[in-house]
């Protein structure tokens, strides 16, 4: 960002979600000063978790699937687990309701 603009970062990020996220560490990486700007006042976007019913139980706001976060280059490249992310991976990975009322479930 130019100096003159009276912003002294290389880049602004507006929002801290994972897409956000991304850029900022990539650019960092590359040398790069940068500002990230999040309007919540938690981290994250879409991909947020918080303690929504009783403390000690963390939950997903929205996204809770996340098969592209876990095979994302990118998201490997990060040392993610040192800053407590788990990604758990269910028996099944999903079910769906036939007419005959029967769950099919999906290994
Ligand atoms: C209900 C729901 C369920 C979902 N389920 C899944 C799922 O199961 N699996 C999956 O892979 N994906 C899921 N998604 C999609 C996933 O959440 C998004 O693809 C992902 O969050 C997009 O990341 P992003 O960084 O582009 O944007 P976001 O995650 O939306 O982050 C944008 C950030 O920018 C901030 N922001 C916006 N405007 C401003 C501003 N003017 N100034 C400052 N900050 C600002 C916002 O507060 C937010 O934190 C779901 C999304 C929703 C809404």
């Amino acid at each position: 960002m130019s100096r003159q603009s009276g912003y002294d970062f290389d880049a602004i990020v507006i929002g801290a979600g994972p897409n956000g996220l991304a850029s900022a560490i990539t650019m960092a990486r590359a040398g790069r000063s940068v500002l990230v700007y999040e309007a919540k006042e938690t981290v994250g976007g879409g991909c947020r978790s918080a303690e929504l019913t009783l403390p000690g139980f963390i939950h997903d706001v929205c996204s809770s699937v996340h098969p592209l976060g876990a095979g994302s280059p990118f998201f490997r490249s990060v040392p993610l687990a040192q800053h407590g992310l788990e990604w758990i991976h269910p028996p099944a990975t999903g079910n769906s309701w036939s007419h005959s009322a029967k769950t099919g479930i999906k290994p």
